[in-house]
């Protein structure tokens, strides 16, 4: 098995194809992905996956802990990036949720009201 250097793209031509099918099947195609920042319509999809860090209130910040891998979208004009999920984009397995804090130190957060309720269901 022949291990992929360092520097090699984490997307494959395949992987970006995926990527594309997966967001061709969920937006209105006339219409495409708009820009917020500068409304062009042509994006770049970025040759590696990335993963912001996690925050957590009472956990120092540390490079290398939880994260979601995510597929950068770059707008062709303006640079302004919009991630895609890479777990539901298909292209990471999904990891079973950490346990390791008890049920009991949960906070009893009411449930997050969102504004403008963007639900498209
Ligand atoms: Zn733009």
């Amino acid at each position: 098995m022949v291990k992929k250097p360092d520097t090699a793209p984490s997307l494959s031509q395949e992987d970006k194809k995926k990527v594309i099918k997966y967001i061709d099947e969920r937006i209105d195609r006339k219409i495409g992905i708009v820009c917020s920042v500068c409304q062009n319509k042509k994006w770049t999809i970025a040759d590696d996956l990335v993963i912001p860090p996690v925050y957590k209130e009472n956990r120092a910040q540390l490079l290398g802990g939880a994260g979601y891998p995510q597929v950068m979208l770059l707008c062709g004009k303006c640079g302004h990036t919009i991630f895609i999920n890479a777990v539901r984009a298909g292209l990471v397995p999904g990891v079973p949720e950490e346990t390791e804090e008890p049920p009991a130190t949960k906070k009893s957060a009411k449930a997050e009201e969102k504004p403008g309720g963007g639900s498209n269901g």
